[in-house]
C-alpha cells in the first residue's frame, strides 16, 4: 500500500545520517511530490487564516474509533460552533453518511484506493463549504498513520488518535504522527477490563516520541473524557478566532 511514502521515511532519516546516493532517485521523487503538496498546503492554510476557521487532522489506524468520536463530538459542539467535516475514505462514504445524520456539512473525499488526503484535495473540498460560517473543520484522513502524516493539508494541527484495542507500541511503530501531533485522543477505553493493553507503557512511548504530547483518555460509549476532549477543542478554536 504506502510503501513509497514508507520508503521515502526511511530513506529520508538514512539520508540524514549517512550515504547519500543510496536509493537517491527514489528520494528526489518522492520529494517532489512533498514539495508540491506544500505549496497548495500553504494556499490552503492561508484560506483557512482568512476565514478564521480552526482545522484539524484527524489521524488514525482503521478502526480507531475517529468517525464514532466526530459523531459525538458534533452532536455536543453543533450548538457552540458552526463545524463542517472533510471525510477521506479510499472507497464507500458510510462515514459520510454517519456525519451526514448530525446535521453539520459533510464533504466526502473519496481517493480510491489513495492511503491519504493531500492538500489539493483538500483545496477542492472547502469550495463545497460555507467556509464564511465556520468556525471548526474537522478532517477526517483516510485510516492510516504512515502517509497522512507526511501531507500537510494546511491544518493548524494534527491530531492523532488510537484505541486500546490497537497494540500500545503504535506510537514506536508510527512515531511521525505521533511526533507532529500535539495532542494524542485513546479511544474506546470502556473496553480496557477485556484486554491486556499496557496504558501507562503506550503513554510513555507516546512521550518519549513527543515529550510535550497532551494525552486524552475516552470513551464514546461510557461518554467518559468527553468533556477534556470538547475543552481542548473549544481552546483551538478560540486561539483562532483571538488571532483574527
Ligand atoms: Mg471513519
Ligand atoms: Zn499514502
Amino acid at each position: 500500500m504506502c510503501n513509497a511514502h514508507k520508503k521515502r521515511l526511511e530513506h529520508e532519516a538514512i539520508e540524514n545520517t549517512e550515504s547519500k546516493d543510496k536509493g537517491f532517485r527514489v528520494i528526489t521523487l518522492e520529494k517532489n511530490i512533498l514539495e508540491a503538496n506544500e505549496v497548495v498546503a500553504e494556499k490552503n492554510r492561508k484560506r483557512f487564516q482568512e476565514h478564521g476557521v480552526c482545522v484539524l487532522n484527524l489521524i488514525s489506524s482503521p478502526g480507531s474509533g475517529k468517525t464514532s468520536l466526530l459523531v459525538k463530538t458534533l452532536e455536543k459542539l453543533k450548538h457552540e460552533f458552526n463545524c463542517a467535516v472533510i471525510e477521506g475514505d479510499q472507497q464507500t462514504s458510510n462515514d459520510a453518511q454517519r456525519i451526514a445524520k448530525t446535521g453539520v456539512p459533510v464533504v466526502q473525499i473519496n481517493t480510491n484506493g489513495g492511503c491519504h488526503l493531500n492538500a489539493s484535495q483538500v483545496n477542492i473540498a472547502i469550495n463545497d463549504l460555507p467556509m464564511d460560517e465556520l468556525d471548526l473543520i474537522f478532517i477526517e484522513n483516510v485510516g492510516n498513520l504512515v502517509c497522512p502524516a507526511a501531507f500537510d493539508l494546511g491544518e493548524q494541527e494534527k491530531i492523532v488518535i488510537m484505541s486500546v484495542t490497537e497494540g500500545e507500541d503504535k506510537p514506536i511503530k508510527y512515531p511521525l504522527a505521533f511526533n507532529l501531533a500535539k495532542l494524542m485522543v485513546i479511544t474506546k477505553t470502556d473496553l480496557l477490563p477485556h484486554l491486556h493493553f499496557d496504558l501507562v507503557q503506550c503513554k510513555n512511548y507516546a512521550r518519549k516520541i513527543n515529550p510535550d504530547i497532551m494525552i486524552l483518555e475516552t470513551s464514546v460509549f461510557k461518554e467518559t473524557g468527553m468533556e477534556s476532549w470538547l475543552n481542548a477543542l473549544r481552546t483551538r478554536v478560540k486561539i483562532i478566532k483571538n488571532t483574527n
